[in-house]
Protein backbone atom coordinates (compact mmCIF):
# COMPACT_ATOMS: atom_id res chain seq x y z
CA UNK A 1 0.00 0.00 0.00
CA UNK A 2 1.90 3.64 -0.76
CA UNK A 3 -0.38 6.77 -0.77
CA UNK A 4 0.62 9.81 1.57
CA UNK A 5 1.85 9.02 4.78
CA UNK A 6 -0.97 9.94 7.67
CA UNK A 7 -0.90 10.31 11.17
CA UNK A 8 -3.76 11.19 12.83
CA UNK A 9 -3.47 13.14 16.38
CA UNK A 10 -6.47 12.96 18.42
CA UNK A 11 -7.79 9.51 16.87
CA UNK A 12 -10.13 8.30 19.70
CA UNK A 13 -11.88 11.60 19.61
CA UNK A 14 -15.63 12.18 18.13
CA UNK A 15 -13.59 13.37 15.32
CA UNK A 16 -10.77 11.75 14.65
CA UNK A 17 -11.96 8.37 14.63
CA UNK A 18 -14.00 9.75 11.49
CA UNK A 19 -10.72 10.81 10.04
CA UNK A 20 -9.18 7.19 10.52
CA UNK A 21 -12.11 5.54 8.80
CA UNK A 22 -11.60 8.42 5.71
CA UNK A 23 -7.89 7.60 5.45
CA UNK A 24 -8.37 3.92 5.90
CA UNK A 25 -11.11 4.22 2.68
CA UNK A 26 -8.91 6.48 0.50
CA UNK A 27 -6.79 4.82 -1.98
CA UNK A 28 -4.20 8.07 -1.82
CA UNK A 29 -3.92 7.97 1.45
CA UNK A 30 -1.64 5.78 4.12
CA UNK A 31 -2.77 5.67 7.74
CA UNK A 32 0.73 4.83 9.61
CA UNK A 33 0.28 6.47 12.70
CA UNK A 34 -2.61 7.15 15.82
CA UNK A 35 -2.15 9.27 18.73
CA UNK A 36 -4.14 9.90 21.53
CA UNK A 37 -4.70 9.70 25.24
CA UNK A 38 -6.98 6.84 25.34
CA UNK A 39 -6.59 3.35 24.45
CA UNK A 40 -2.87 3.57 24.44
CA UNK A 41 -1.46 0.21 22.91
CA UNK A 42 -4.82 -1.13 21.22
CA UNK A 43 -4.92 -1.29 17.48
CA UNK A 44 -6.95 2.14 15.96
CA UNK A 45 -8.93 -0.37 14.45
CA UNK A 46 -10.38 -1.70 17.28
CA UNK A 47 -11.89 1.43 18.20
CA UNK A 48 -13.53 2.42 15.37
CA UNK A 49 -15.04 -1.09 14.99
CA UNK A 50 -13.46 -2.52 11.83
CA UNK A 51 -10.49 -4.79 11.09
CA UNK A 52 -7.03 -5.26 13.28
CA UNK A 53 -5.21 -2.07 11.27
CA UNK A 54 -1.92 -2.97 12.62
CA UNK A 55 -1.77 0.52 13.28
CA UNK A 56 -1.38 0.98 17.38
CA UNK A 57 -2.88 4.11 19.16
CA UNK A 58 0.29 5.56 20.88
CA UNK A 59 0.84 8.82 23.08
CA UNK A 60 4.59 9.80 22.25
CA UNK A 61 3.90 12.19 19.44
CA UNK A 62 7.39 13.07 18.63
CA UNK A 63 8.74 9.60 18.84
CA UNK A 64 5.98 8.09 16.64
CA UNK A 65 5.87 10.81 13.96
CA UNK A 66 9.34 9.57 13.23
CA UNK A 67 8.89 6.15 13.51
CA UNK A 68 6.18 6.23 10.99
CA UNK A 69 7.56 8.62 8.85
CA UNK A 70 4.51 10.49 8.54
CA UNK A 71 4.04 12.91 5.76
CA UNK A 72 1.21 14.81 7.36
CA UNK A 73 -0.33 14.95 10.54
CA UNK A 74 -4.11 15.69 10.85
CA UNK A 75 -4.83 16.76 14.00
CA UNK A 76 -8.48 17.22 15.71
CA UNK A 77 -7.44 17.12 19.47
CA UNK A 78 -8.22 19.64 21.88
CA UNK A 79 -7.51 23.21 22.49
CA UNK A 80 -5.00 22.48 25.36
CA UNK A 81 -3.21 20.57 23.37
CA UNK A 82 -2.88 21.45 19.35
CA UNK A 83 -0.59 24.49 19.42
CA UNK A 84 2.47 21.79 21.08
CA UNK A 85 1.08 18.70 18.49
CA UNK A 86 2.25 21.42 16.01
CA UNK A 87 5.04 22.37 17.55
CA UNK A 88 6.38 18.85 17.31
CA UNK A 89 5.08 17.84 14.39
CA UNK A 90 7.00 21.16 12.46
CA UNK A 91 9.71 20.08 14.73
CA UNK A 92 10.59 17.38 12.40
CA UNK A 93 9.26 18.79 9.44
CA UNK A 94 5.48 17.04 9.38
CA UNK A 95 3.25 19.05 7.90
CA UNK A 96 0.20 19.54 9.68
CA UNK A 97 -3.77 19.71 8.71
CA UNK A 98 -6.09 20.91 11.59
CA UNK A 99 -9.47 20.88 12.35
CA UNK A 100 -8.99 21.73 16.48
CA UNK A 101 -10.36 24.98 17.17
CA UNK A 102 -9.35 27.86 20.18
CA UNK A 103 -6.43 29.59 18.04
CA UNK A 104 -5.59 33.32 19.05
CA UNK A 105 -4.52 35.74 16.32
CA UNK A 106 -0.87 35.17 18.48
CA UNK A 107 -1.17 31.63 18.32
CA UNK A 108 -1.77 32.01 14.15
CA UNK A 109 0.79 34.58 13.81
CA UNK A 110 3.47 31.83 15.73
CA UNK A 111 1.91 29.28 13.13
CA UNK A 112 2.94 31.07 10.14
CA UNK A 113 6.38 31.68 11.45
CA UNK A 114 7.12 28.46 12.45
CA UNK A 115 6.08 27.02 9.63
CA UNK A 116 8.59 29.61 7.24
CA UNK A 117 11.44 28.80 9.06
CA UNK A 118 10.25 24.67 9.64
CA UNK A 119 9.98 24.48 5.37
CA UNK A 120 6.70 22.39 7.20
CA UNK A 121 3.28 23.36 5.96
CA UNK A 122 0.56 23.65 7.81
CA UNK A 123 -3.12 24.37 7.29
CA UNK A 124 -5.83 25.34 9.77
CA UNK A 125 -9.50 25.48 8.71
CA UNK A 126 -12.00 26.28 11.51
CA UNK A 127 -14.78 24.48 9.38
CA UNK A 128 -14.11 21.58 6.78
CA UNK A 129 -17.24 21.00 5.86
CA UNK A 130 -17.93 22.28 1.94
CA UNK A 131 -21.49 23.49 3.25
CA UNK A 132 -19.82 25.48 5.71
CA UNK A 133 -17.59 27.38 3.17
CA UNK A 134 -20.07 28.35 1.17
CA UNK A 135 -21.89 30.03 3.96
CA UNK A 136 -19.43 31.81 4.90
CA UNK A 137 -18.86 33.03 1.40
CA UNK A 138 -22.58 33.69 0.77
CA UNK A 139 -22.55 35.70 4.03
CA UNK A 140 -19.68 38.01 2.62
CA UNK A 141 -21.47 38.84 -0.29
CA UNK A 142 -24.87 39.98 1.31
CA UNK A 143 -22.81 41.99 3.90
CA UNK A 144 -22.19 44.02 1.03
CA UNK A 145 -25.75 45.21 0.72
CA UNK A 146 -27.62 44.16 4.40
CA UNK A 147 -24.72 45.54 6.79
CA UNK A 148 -26.32 44.69 9.87
CA UNK A 149 -25.96 41.01 11.20
CA UNK A 150 -25.58 38.94 14.20
CA UNK A 151 -24.37 35.25 14.25
CA UNK A 152 -25.76 32.68 16.36
CA UNK A 153 -23.55 29.39 16.24
CA UNK A 154 -24.73 26.11 17.95
CA UNK A 155 -22.77 23.10 18.79
CA UNK A 156 -23.56 19.62 20.99
CA UNK A 157 -22.50 20.44 24.87
CA UNK A 158 -18.91 19.01 25.06
CA UNK A 159 -17.13 21.68 22.74
CA UNK A 160 -14.74 22.99 24.78
CA UNK A 161 -14.16 26.59 23.51
CA UNK A 162 -16.60 29.06 22.64
CA UNK A 163 -17.57 30.96 20.09
CA UNK A 164 -16.95 28.75 17.91
CA UNK A 165 -13.95 28.69 14.73
CA UNK A 166 -16.57 29.32 12.33
CA UNK A 167 -18.52 32.36 13.59
CA UNK A 168 -14.74 34.31 14.28
CA UNK A 169 -14.08 33.42 10.62
CA UNK A 170 -17.53 34.38 9.48
CA UNK A 171 -17.46 37.75 11.02
CA UNK A 172 -14.08 38.33 9.75
CA UNK A 173 -15.35 37.71 6.37
CA UNK A 174 -18.28 39.68 6.97
CA UNK A 175 -16.74 42.56 8.64
CA UNK A 176 -13.58 42.68 5.46
CA UNK A 177 -16.29 42.53 2.66
CA UNK A 178 -18.82 45.16 4.31
CA UNK A 179 -15.87 47.80 5.27
CA UNK A 180 -17.17 50.43 8.08
CA UNK A 181 -18.22 48.99 11.16
CA UNK A 182 -21.69 49.23 11.94
CA UNK A 183 -22.92 48.20 15.22
CA UNK A 184 -26.50 48.31 16.71
CA UNK A 185 -26.90 49.77 19.82
CA UNK A 186 -27.53 47.05 22.04
CA UNK A 187 -29.64 48.97 24.92
CA UNK A 188 -29.90 48.16 28.45
CA UNK A 189 -29.06 44.31 28.74
CA UNK A 190 -31.27 43.28 32.08
CA UNK A 191 -29.11 40.30 32.10
CA UNK A 192 -25.47 40.80 31.68
CA UNK A 193 -24.19 39.04 28.26
CA UNK A 194 -27.85 38.87 26.61
CA UNK A 195 -27.06 40.33 23.47
CA UNK A 196 -23.65 37.84 23.49
CA UNK A 197 -20.11 38.80 22.60
CA UNK A 198 -19.25 41.40 20.08
CA UNK A 199 -16.26 41.61 17.65
CA UNK A 200 -16.26 44.46 15.26
CA UNK A 201 -20.18 45.67 15.77
CA UNK A 202 -21.62 42.24 14.75
CA UNK A 203 -22.95 40.16 18.00
CA UNK A 204 -22.50 36.17 18.68
CA UNK A 205 -24.33 33.76 20.20
CA UNK A 206 -23.14 30.61 21.70
CA UNK A 207 -25.27 27.72 21.84
CA UNK A 208 -24.81 24.67 23.80
CA UNK A 209 -26.87 21.91 23.84
CA UNK A 210 -27.11 17.81 23.44
CA UNK A 211 -28.21 16.67 20.31
CA UNK A 212 -26.65 19.11 18.24
CA UNK A 213 -23.23 18.52 16.39
CA UNK A 214 -22.26 21.81 14.36
CA UNK A 215 -24.90 24.10 13.03
CA UNK A 216 -24.89 28.35 12.52
CA UNK A 217 -26.82 30.78 11.34
CA UNK A 218 -26.39 34.23 9.78
CA UNK A 219 -29.13 36.75 10.36
CA UNK A 220 -29.00 39.81 7.86
CA UNK A 221 -31.82 42.57 8.84
CA UNK A 222 -32.72 45.42 6.50
CA UNK A 223 -35.80 47.84 6.40
CA UNK A 224 -38.96 45.52 6.34
CA UNK A 225 -36.81 42.36 5.37
CA UNK A 226 -34.56 39.40 7.03
CA UNK A 227 -32.52 36.87 5.06
CA UNK A 228 -30.90 34.29 7.09
CA UNK A 229 -28.13 31.75 5.94
CA UNK A 230 -27.93 28.57 7.77
CA UNK A 231 -25.60 25.40 7.88
CA UNK A 232 -25.95 21.70 9.16
CA UNK A 233 -23.10 19.72 10.38
CA UNK A 234 -25.68 16.50 10.37
CA UNK A 235 -22.85 14.19 10.54
CA UNK A 236 -19.28 14.68 11.14
CA UNK A 237 -18.47 12.76 8.21
CA UNK A 238 -19.83 16.13 6.86
CA UNK A 239 -15.96 17.35 7.46
CA UNK A 240 -14.15 14.58 5.99
CA UNK A 241 -14.22 15.61 2.14
CA UNK A 242 -12.32 18.54 3.44
CA UNK A 243 -9.86 17.01 5.45
CA UNK A 244 -9.37 14.51 2.46
CA UNK A 245 -8.50 17.34 -0.07
CA UNK A 246 -6.50 19.23 2.65
CA UNK A 247 -4.25 16.30 3.07
CA UNK A 248 -3.50 16.05 -0.57
CA UNK A 249 -2.70 19.42 -1.00
CA UNK A 250 -1.00 20.63 1.95
CA UNK A 251 2.60 19.18 0.70
CA UNK A 252 2.42 21.81 -2.19
CA UNK A 253 1.23 24.75 -0.04
CA UNK A 254 4.52 26.16 1.57
CA UNK A 255 3.45 28.38 5.25
CA UNK A 256 0.67 28.60 6.72
CA UNK A 257 -2.82 28.71 5.18
CA UNK A 258 -6.04 29.52 7.14
CA UNK A 259 -9.13 28.55 5.94
CA UNK A 260 -10.41 25.68 3.31
CA UNK A 261 -11.56 28.35 1.10
CA UNK A 262 -7.84 29.51 -0.34
CA UNK A 263 -7.60 25.79 -1.31
CA UNK A 264 -11.19 25.30 -2.73
CA UNK A 265 -12.63 28.30 -4.35
P1 LIG B 1 -13.12 15.05 21.31
O1 LIG B 1 -14.15 14.02 21.02
O2 LIG B 1 -12.97 15.57 22.71
O3 LIG B 1 -11.72 14.43 20.80
C1 LIG B 1 -10.49 14.95 21.12
C2 LIG B 1 -9.55 13.77 21.30
O4 LIG B 1 -8.22 14.28 21.40
C3 LIG B 1 -9.84 12.97 22.57
O5 LIG B 1 -9.85 11.58 22.28
C4 LIG B 1 -8.66 13.34 23.45
O6 LIG B 1 -8.28 12.31 24.34
C5 LIG B 1 -7.57 13.55 22.42
N1 LIG B 1 -6.41 14.26 22.96
C6 LIG B 1 -6.29 14.97 24.12
N2 LIG B 1 -5.04 15.45 24.25
C7 LIG B 1 -4.37 15.06 23.14
C8 LIG B 1 -3.05 15.26 22.70
N3 LIG B 1 -2.14 15.96 23.41
N4 LIG B 1 -2.68 14.73 21.51
C9 LIG B 1 -3.57 14.03 20.76
N5 LIG B 1 -4.84 13.79 21.15
C10 LIG B 1 -5.24 14.31 22.33
O7 LIG B 1 -13.32 16.33 20.38
P2 LIG B 1 -13.98 16.41 18.92
O8 LIG B 1 -15.43 16.67 19.02
O9 LIG B 1 -13.48 15.25 18.10
O10 LIG B 1 -13.33 17.76 18.39
C11 LIG B 1 -11.92 17.93 18.33
C12 LIG B 1 -11.61 19.36 17.92
O11 LIG B 1 -12.02 19.55 16.57
C13 LIG B 1 -12.32 20.43 18.74
O12 LIG B 1 -11.46 21.55 18.92
C14 LIG B 1 -13.50 20.81 17.86
O13 LIG B 1 -13.96 22.13 18.09
C15 LIG B 1 -12.85 20.70 16.50
N6 LIG B 1 -13.74 20.51 15.37
C16 LIG B 1 -13.38 21.10 14.20
C17 LIG B 1 -14.11 20.89 13.07
C18 LIG B 1 -13.65 21.53 11.78
O14 LIG B 1 -14.30 21.33 10.74
N7 LIG B 1 -12.54 22.26 11.80
C19 LIG B 1 -15.24 20.07 13.10
C20 LIG B 1 -15.60 19.48 14.29
C21 LIG B 1 -14.83 19.68 15.42
P3 LIG B 1 -8.68 12.44 25.90
O15 LIG B 1 -10.11 12.12 25.97
O16 LIG B 1 -7.78 11.44 26.55
O17 LIG B 1 -8.38 13.85 26.35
Amino acid sequence: MTGIKVLVSGCCGRVGREVVKMVLNDPELELVGAIDGLNVGKDIGSQIGVESTGISIRNDLADTLMASQAQVMVDFSTPAAVMGNIRTALKVGVHAVVGTTGFSPADLEELRSLSESSGANVLVAPNFAIGALLMMRFAAIAAQYMPQVEIIELHHDQKLDAPSGTAIKTAEMIMAARGEKTGIDIGEEKIQGVRGGEMGGIHLHSVRLPGFIAHQEVIFGGVGQTLVIRHDSISRESFMPGVALAVKKIIDRPGLTYGLDQILF
